[in-house]
């Protein structure tokens, strides 16, 4: 070996365990206690105090222990935001605990932003996949000009002859083996560049599908209340600038506690899905249906007034008032499901909260003078 690449002793490089432990790997042995522990003992040991503090959030917020908020608080305990952790102190203090609408609505929350953040991975994630693209397709550009140079130099030294027999022989194998080697290295860039496309189609495919369910509610396949909102913004512009009429619904499931309190949570998510498959029927270009969260739904009308809005909202009361529903694990009857239903008009200049706030102020005059029923917003 050559005197440069001699390394002196002391500038040796540390170990890879070194490295990662900080010591050498050969300091005294640590009993192995865990190894005489089951499986679960060893996930007890290991998450002990989250496993207490998740038990703790619960007794305080007053929350039964189902599947959904386990989530919320394994959220809140680990990998909330301060501002989603701020969200769910302030219900907790305001209301001395926590109700399972509160907690659906804040594990809604938490869950769009999460998949806010992928979507905001993916979308860092293919830039880089598109910049190594486009840095492969210049780098093989390249190669293939370096190839051209040397073809026609050879060429070149070819076609002024002169040379002997033997001479030229040597430049077409040399020709020859140029253009071999192009192809194979052309080959092998198209190879690469393919494998790239794929990942990038794939990529695609994925932001695509997160994009959809950062807007949407995966019970019902409905827009989400993200959705709506961003929906809602883009009718004002159109109304305002168009002049013409704009309304909006709140529709609210009536007395649907019990029917989650009679025939389960899972008979109460099939008929929330019933509930939006027949108020997306309504749905069209100019009509906009979205869940706004537990058992509310809410509706954009484009260019349609306040009594327009009514007629198909009282179109959508009767269909539903048409089923009569059966649990279908107990085959027992659930009976009619009916709405109540808030419709506001948009007043020129006014903003989508004050619109929203009087299509709920509506809602509440609904469900108060007996429920079943639209009112409308002055
Ligand atoms: P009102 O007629 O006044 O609207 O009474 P209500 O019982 O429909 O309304 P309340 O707000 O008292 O109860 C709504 C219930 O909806 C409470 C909450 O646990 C339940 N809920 C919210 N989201 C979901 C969900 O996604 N699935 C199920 N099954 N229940 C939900
Ligand atoms: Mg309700
Ligand atoms: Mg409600």
């Amino acid at each position: 070996m050559s005197k440069e690449f001699d390394v002196p002793p002391t500038l040796v490089k540390p170990t890879f365990l070194a490295r990662i432990f900080g010591r050498n790997g050969d300091g005294p042995h640590k009993p192995h206690l865990r190894r005489t522990l089951s499986r679960e003992d060893r996930f007890m040991l290991r998450h002990a105090a989250l496993i207490e503090q998740l038990f703790d959030f619960l007794a305080h917020s007053g929350l039964d222990p189902i599947p959904d908020h386990y989530e919320l608080a394994w959220h809140y305990l680990t990998c909330a935001s301060a501002s989603q952790r701020a969200m769910v102190e302030t219900c907790m203090l305001e209301h001395g605990g926590i109700d399972p609408a509160q907690a659906a609505d804040l594990l809604d929350r938490i869950r769009t932003a999460i998949s806010e953040r992928e979507l905001q991975s993916m979308v860092d994630d293919a830039r880089e996949k598109m910049n190594e693209a486009a840095a492969l397709t210049d780098r093989s550009g390249r190669q293939v000009a370096e190839f051209g140079d040397a073809l026609g130099e050879s060429a070149a030294v070819f076609i002024k002859g002169g040379g002997s027999d033997a001479d030229q022989a040597a430049q077409i194998r040399k020709l020859q083996n140029l253009t071999a080697e192009m192809i194979e290295r052309a080959a092998q860039a198209e190879g690469q560049l393919k494998a790239r496309s794929k990942a990038i189609s794939q990529l695609r495919s994925r932001l695509a599908q997160t994009q959809k369910q950062a807007l949407s509610d995966p019970l019902t396949n409905l827009p989400n209340r993200r959705a709506f909102e961003a929906c809602l913004k883009g009718a004002i512009d159109n109304a305002d600038h168009s002049g013409q009429p704009l309304s909006v619904a709140f529709c609210d499931i009536d007395f649907f506690k019990r029917i989650n309190d009679t025939h389960g949570h899972a008979t109460g998510d099939r008929v929330i899905h019933h509930v939006a498959e027949i108020l997306n029927k309504a749905s069209s270009a100019k009509v906009h249906v979205a869940r706004h969260g537990g058992e509310e739904f809410a509706l954009v009308f484009e260019q349609m007034s306040a009594s327009g809005s009514v007629a198909t909202i009282d179109q959508i009361r009767l269909r539903m008032s048409a089923k009569r529903l059966v649990a279908k694990d107990t085959m027992l009857p659930i009976g009619e499901v009916t709405l109540s239903a808030g419709v506001a008009q948009l007043h020129s200049g006014e903003s989508s909260t004050a619109l929203l706030a009087r299509a709920d102020q509506a809602l509440y005059e609904a469900k108060n003078s007996g429920r079943d029923r639209v009112c409308v917003a002055i």
